[in-house]
């Protein structure tokens, strides 16, 4: 009897998140309102439990993806045409694209290829006159080398704009991402992600006038939000606008998955952590180059499982997801770098060798399945597709 299909993700929506969902819906407020600033409020609590003590007060900005997210976050720091930006080509193209809603360039750099994660060394070399921003992926949920990225912020008088998008939660020095030292941090709760709202974002910064232009800007440049204006005691039907800003808020039927999905969190890193210690212990054995692993103690939010075939396996990567396909078994690949992609490529006139680790790991690489309601016979089951694939 053949096994039904194992999907490469999916989400765990429990009996909590459906009832706020219903709640919200009986409420008579369905668009950015007190469940929305609820859960900017829970995921402000969220990290400052994970930051270092006494450090200044950390705010949240809830938006309809991290994608708005990253926008706003650069637009607030000014960054705009004639600027730079840095990021890694071995990413989303969401990392990137907000540069170019701005008018600013981008200039991709290639990875470590021990980490998978852009290399300081070539955000360094990649830095001239006009660049204003360096923004690093925290790829697959391994945190990025934030120290040696903030040095040379520091050393060059740049921004920067974490895409933590997979990294939720993750640490670096026992610290949850999103209350390092960077200018802004950007989650996404996409369907996929560690967490979700179906579609959704969080912005994280200590900057007050940061917090203030990103709010401004998330809701068409009016000077207070939906919510104030139709609850407000006072007559309230007066608003001005400031700036030609976007519609990127966060309804309150998201925000009341994020508030439940944010409680579990923690509980979600445990058993993706669990099941990627399984697929370590099982794959040991075959062609592969298992997942580079964060420092004793860290946190690994494990968003995704990502795999390398070593060079004497004996079949490619496309053949061997086509097998796990054909038993049955769902997977990925993260990502094809922006590098390959016709607009990046022709924008920028980029070659593949001028990305040699990006473009060695994209060759060899897939993402296995790894989620939470997947089990250890569903890890075993992948394992044994593989070990099939590789070894015959
Ligand atoms: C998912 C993702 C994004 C975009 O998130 P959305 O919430 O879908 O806008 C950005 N960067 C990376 C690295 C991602 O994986």
């Amino acid at each position: 009897m053949s096994q039904p299909f194992l999907p490469f993700a999916l989400p765990e929506i429990g009996d909590e998140e459906i009832a706020e969902v219903v709640d919200t819906l009986k409420s008579g407020w369905v668009t950015t309102g007190p469940k929305a600033r609820r859960f900017e409020q829970d995921f402000a609590a969220f990290l400052t439990e994970g930051a270092e003590p006494g450090a200044a007060p950390i705010e949240c900005i809830a938006v309809n993806s991290a994608t708005a997210g990253l926008h706003l976050a650069l637009e607030a720091l000014g960054i705009g045409a004639g600027d730079e930006v840095i990021t890694t080509t071995h990413t989303f193209t969401a990392s990137a694209e907000v540069a170019r809603y701005l008018g600013a360039d981008v200039k991709l750099v290639d990875i470590d290829p021990a980490t998978l994660n852009i290399h300081p060394a070539a955000i360094e070399a990649a830095i001239t006159p006009r660049t204003k921003a360096i923004v690093p992926v925290h790829y697959a949920g391994l945190a990025a080398d934030m120290p040696a990225i903030l040095d040379i912020a520091r050393r060059h008088g740049l921004k920067v704009v974490e895409d933590a998008a997979h990294a939720l939660p993750s640490t670096l020095g026992g610290r949850l991402i999103g209350t390092l030292g960077s200018d802004v941090t950007v989650f996404s709760f996409y369907a996929n992600k560690t967490i979700t709202t179906g579609e959704g974002g969080m912005i994280a910064t200590r900057d007050p006038a940061i917090a203030a232009r990103c709010k401004v800007m998330r809701l068409h440049g009016i000077n207070r939000d939906a919510f104030d204006r139709f609850t407000a005691k006072v007559p309230s039907w007066y608003y001005e606008i400031v700036a030609p800003g976007f519609k990127y808020n966060l309804t309150d039927i998201a925000a009341a998955l994020g508030i439940h999905q944010l409680r579990r969190a923690h509980a979600f890193q445990e058993k993706r952590d669990e099941l990627a210690s399984l697929y370590n212990e099982l794959l040991a054995e075959l062609p592969l180059i298992l997942p580079p692993m964060p420092a004793l103690g860290e946190l690994h939010s494990w968003h995704l499982y990502v795999v390398r075939l070593t060079d004497h396996a004996r079949i490619g990567r496309d053949a061997l997801i086509e097998q796990l396909y054909a038993a049955g078994i769902g997977c990925s690949v993260h990502y094809i770098p922006l590098h390959l992609h016709p607009y990046w490529r022709e924008r920028y006139a980029l070659r593949a060798e001028d990305f040699p680790h990006s473009q060695h790991a994209y060759e060899r690489m897939l993402s296995l399945p790894l989620y939470t309601r997947m089990t250890a016979d569903d890890v075993h089951r992948v394992v044994q597709a593989l070990r099939t694939a590789l070894l015959g």
